[in-house]
């Protein structure tokens, strides 16, 4: 068995002007090694008409040759789920694109997506119990592993942020779910990332997806340079998963 590491020189969620964050790619890249980081991943926004992957693809790769001797640079996406069947928001081509991240940004309910505040409404009615609204989340999560994973590395980005929006906790979902949802990471190749800026998932869930052998990288989906690879949250987080056979970087 190999020992499993959670990596705090690595950064895997960091945003540039290629959608919202407010540096270049290439100044994330500066930031990442002035602060000792071994490994990050670009990340950025698309939607199903996004047309800049290509362009985005080509700049990554010029960057790397330029400061590959220095830190390992991964080409990623992120998208929103857009039903509980975990379709993603994508456009059609994603070549040269190595991760995946599949986005809770809205509510994935059946065939359609909601806003926390309709999904609340819902809940406020009693027009939905919360244990639906937790399958259907984990349907989804697990169905984007499974529909893209032969496309790329799946990475659920921060696991659980949509709940406190709708005032759900993810300390209520049903232990089964959480192995189903752990099952498919590992069977899949999909990895669930531990998030400072969303500060999730907390330790029970992060506790048990670890136990169970999923892989966890750390980052901090970063939209201004200044905040990469500062962990406060994972750093404690980290501290808590059990050591045995592992070690913290
Ligand atoms: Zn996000
Ligand atoms: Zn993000």
């Amino acid at each position: 068995m190999s020992a499993k590491k959670i990596n705090l020189r690595e950064d895997l969620h960091i945003h540039s002007t290629f959608s919202d964050g407010a540096d270049s790619i290439e100044d994330n890249i500066r930031m990442a090694i002035s602060r000792g980081l071994t490994h990050i991943c670009c990340v950025d926004h698309v939607r199903q008409d996004t047309n800049w992957v290509p362009n985005y693809v080509d700049q990554i790769h010029q960057f790397r040759r330029k400061y590959g001797d220095q830190i390992k640079i991964s080409i990623g996406i992120e998208a929103k789920f857009i039903n509980a069947a975990g379709e993603l928001d994508l456009p059609d081509s994603l070549e040269g694109v190595e991760y995946i991240f599949a986005a809770d940004h809205q509510f994935p309910y059946g065939i359609d997506i909601y806003t926390p505040r309709q999904i609340k409404e819902l809940l406020d009615e009693g027009l939905v119990q919360q244990e639906v609204l937790f399958r259907h989340l984990i349907r989804a999560t697990i169905g984007a592993m499974w529909k893209y994973s032969e496309q790329a590395t799946v990475v659920i980005a921060h696991l659980f942020s949509i709940l406190p929006k709708v005032g759900l906790m993810e300390q209520d979902i049903h232990i089964e779910l959480k192995a189903a949802l752990a099952r498919a990471a590992i069977e899949t190749g999909s990895l669930i990332e531990i998030s400072e800026r969303w500060q999730c998932p907390q330790l029970e869930s992060a506790h048990f997806l670890w136990e169970m052998g999923v892989e966890m990288p750390v980052s901090t989906d970063s939209h201004k340079k200044e905040t990469i690879g500062e962990y406060q949250f994972v750093r404690t987080i980290a501290t808590q998963l059990p050591l045995l056979s592992i070690g913290i970087d």
